[in-house]
């Protein structure tokens, strides 16, 4: 079991607006001294902002072992997007151990990054990291335009920016559904709202039927209008599905299949 996590407090030393939704933060410091990079390119830290007891995550946009940069994005209501929507420069705020799970099989033919806004600064590092390597398609949904984020992304024919609906709502699952798939193994890589990555881990298992090891599948953030009041432990449906000798993925499907169930 691992131990307790290590923490550093860092210093807002500039915050720069990059589109309307978008807000870069650059942290330094002292206390930063030790932070190291796992160079997985998803990687993200713990954030605690000043006020706030519990982290939320975010994205290592970058790390030259001085200057940590995230990028934010603001929205309605919440903590850190109302503290990042103001003027944080001067604030201390505590950072956790980073962590990633971006594990793409040497041997991938090609790499699919889809991801609503609180995921491109994720699929920004990862076409840095691996997008000359491995062909690469990425699909973004925000809710501004693209001429905002000239430049975000590196050069790359592949990327088509969808509009989120004025409903807020995100389309993602529907779109992956329609994607045309290349040929031969690769990684799919995906990060979003939650009630949207659990269908789209259900497509890629049942009607793809992609092994574990060829996604990665992350909920960034829970919408509440997806926001179910009833809940289902995890812990009889972890254990059984280990007795049973599930694979994760497995018993990640058996979890969301239980919750479809008592939130119908
Ligand atoms: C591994 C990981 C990496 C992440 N990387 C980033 C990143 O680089 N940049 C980034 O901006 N976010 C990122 N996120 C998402 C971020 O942690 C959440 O959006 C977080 O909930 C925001 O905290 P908050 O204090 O602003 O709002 P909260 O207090 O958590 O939520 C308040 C309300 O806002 C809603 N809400 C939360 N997030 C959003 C959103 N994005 N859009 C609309 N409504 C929302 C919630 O449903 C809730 O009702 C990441 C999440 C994970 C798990």
């Amino acid at each position: 079991m691992s131990t307790r996590a290590e923490q550093y407090v860092a210093e807002v030393l500039r915050r720069e607006q990059l589109s309307p939704h978008l807000v870069r933060l650059t942290l330094g410091g002292p206390g930063l001294a030790g932070f190291t990079s796992t160079g997985i390119a998803d990687e993200w830290v713990g954030l605690v902002v000043p006020g706030q007891f519990q982290s939320r995550y975010y994205t290592v946009r970058s790390w030259d072992g001085a200057a940590l940069v995230i990028d934010v994005v603001v929205h309605d209501v919440g903590l850190v997007t109302e503290w990042a929507g103001g003027d944080c420069v001067g604030d201390q705020v505590t950072i956790t151990e980073p962590r990633g799970s971006f594990a793409m099989p040497d041997d991938a033919a090609w790499l699919l990054l889809v991801g609503d806004i609180t995921a491109l600064p994720a699929m920004a590092r990862i076409a840095e990291t691996h997008g000359a390597a491995v062909p690469t398609r990425i699909w973004v949904e925000t809710p501004d335009r693209p001429e905002e984020f000239d430049g975000y992304l590196p050069a790359h024919p592949g990327t088509t920016w969808l509009t989120l609906p004025h409903d807020g709502a995100s389309r993602l699952a529907a779109m992956v559904e329609t994607i045309e798939w290349p040929a031969g193994d690769g990684y799919f890589w995906m990060a979003g709202e939650s009630a949207q990555m659990r269908a789209i881990r259900k497509f890629l298992m049942r009607d793809r039927k992609l092994p574990s090891t060829a996604y990665d599948v992350m909920g960034y953030w829970r919408s509440v209008a997806a926001r179910q009041p009833r809940q289902v432990d995890p812990g009889p449906i972890w254990r059984a599905g280990k007795a049973a000798g599930k694979t994760d993925e497995q018993i990640w499907a058996d979890y969301d299949q239980a919750r479809e169930q008592v939130e119908q």
